[in-house]
């Protein structure tokens, strides 16, 4: 049966008065129906533009789809106009953002703002649109009376972010995308709310594409893991196989730099050098000018995706390598 969600060499690119900068350059991700994936990678890396895209919430121009397709229950959401955007968009697919502030709106109560999000979809009066506002609000822990006759401003930060939860979970979406939804919370907070996400997902079914650069917070939630580098899928694995196995260098990179809570360290380790200018890309593999294993062949031409296993891939010359060694019956030490 096809995945809830089905991004298929999917490419979005910018067309700027500098070039064209492809953000997204043929990225292939699946969701499954209630399943938690998590998409990692560092900032700059496409990630966010993937998921805003997910949402239909990428300007063209100047963005454009340069090729591939999303589909949502089958759909093609690249083909969407205006009015069919409006079913879809807060209804089979929400969206959560790091900062809370950016995406409540200052000047209106919660309620107000519960109560119009859900008449855009639902045919509720008002007093039960406010009702399923309060319940939803309950169910996200909120039962603070007169909540709904708040503004924002008058929430903490853990507050605001569940208000959100609330918001994006009350038409019962079959996928939530959740981007950096914890980064700006202090770690007590961030536990709960990740703790209340894991439960919406197990008892409301609604699948979760959970974007950060933090692979900690993948480890605590996802099934499976998506790594991105330079616009493109790097590596693809479960969860354990990941922590346990991981292939490419970038994703061995990501690793090393989660902070351990059972380790005093003076300094994080940090992958040395940056993201690649999205308009002057290496030639060859994208993060060979940041690879302690580049070879000739990485600096020349761009490495496919090899397939490891079900689920499981890494875009990556080493595999190659490693093929070849097991080919001719021969273990390489390194
Ligand atoms: Fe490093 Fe080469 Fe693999 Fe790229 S292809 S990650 S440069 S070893
Ligand atoms: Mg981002």
């Amino acid at each position: 049966t096809e995945p809830l969600l089905e991004i298929s060499q999917f490419k979005l690119h910018f067309h700027t008065d500098k070039g064209v900068v492809k953000a997204v350059d043929g990225v292939d991700i699946t969701v499954g129906e209630g399943e938690v994936v998590g998409l990692v990678g560092e900032s700059g890396c496409g990630k966010s533009v993937t998921s805003l895209s997910v949402m239909g919430l990428v300007p063209q121009p100047p963005g454009k789809v340069a090729g591939g397709s999303i589909r949502l229950a089958g759909k093609d959401l690249t083909r969407l106009g205006r009015k069919e955007w409006r079913k879809v968009r807060g209804n089979e697919v929400s969206m959560i953002f790091q900062e809370p502030m950016t995406s409540l709106n200052p000047v209106f109560t919660i309620g107000n703002q519960m109560v119009e999000a859900i008449r855009q979809h639902r045919k509720l009066d008002k007093k039960e649109a406010r009702r399923l506002a309060a319940e939803t609000l309950r169910e996200v822990g909120i039962s603070r009376e007169g909540i709904l006759d708040e503004y924002p401003h008058q929430l903490s930060g853990g507050m605001r972010q569940r208000v959100m939860i609330a918001m994006a979970m009350v038409c019962r979406p079959k996928l939530l995308i959740a981007d950096e939804p914890t980064t700006a919370l202090d770690v007590t907070i961030q536990a709960q709310i990740l703790d209340l996400m894991r439960r919406l997902n197990e008892e409301t079914g609604t699948a979760i594409l959970m974007i950060t650069h933090d692979l900690g917070v993948v480890a605590e939630m996802c099934e499976r893991v998506v790594v991105m580098y330079a616009g493109q899928v790097v590596e693809q694995a479960d969860i354990q196989t990941l922590f346990r196995d991981p292939r490419h260098p970038y994703t061995q990179g990501l690793l090393k730099s989660i902070p351990k809570l059972d380790k005093r360290t003076d300094r994080l380790y940090s992958i040395p050098g940056n993201v690649p200018n999205p308009r002057s890309m290496p030639q060859g593999c994208r993060f060979a000018p940041r690879c302690e294993f580049a070879m000739d062949i990485c600096r020349e031409k761009e490495p496919g995706l090899f397939t490891l296993g079900e689920n499981r891939v890494s875009r990556c010359w080493l595999e190659e390598e490693k093929k070849e060694d097991a080919d001719r019956g021969t273990t390489t030490v390194h």
